[in-house]
């Protein structure tokens, strides 16, 4: 099974909140602290849940999220 990892990068969010509706997850979430751009970010509140699906990525007009994918081997 896939599991991925995302990684948003605060700065360029704009708070747009798409990427929270998009997650089949829903494990993103708007932080309560703010960015430079003092906007609230999007933040993922539980990686262990994350498939990979990188609709969040997709979605984000900013290109703020990239998503680290990788494979769940039996025994390791
Ligand atoms: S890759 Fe998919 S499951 Fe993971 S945070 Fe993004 S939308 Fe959610
Ligand atoms: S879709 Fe992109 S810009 Fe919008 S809240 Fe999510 S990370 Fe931020």
């Amino acid at each position: 099974m896939a599991r991925g990892k995302p990684e948003i990068d605060l700065e360029a969010c704009t708070g747009c909140e798409k990427c929270i509706d998009a997650c089949p997850q829903k494990i993103l979430k708007m932080s309560d602290n703010y960015n430079r751009r003092v906007e609230h970010f999007a933040v993922c509140f539980d990686e262990g849940r994350c498939t990979a699906c990188v609709d969040c990525a997709d979605i984000c007009p900013e290109y703020a999220i990239r998503i680290w994918s990788f494979s769940i081997t039996a025994g390791g």
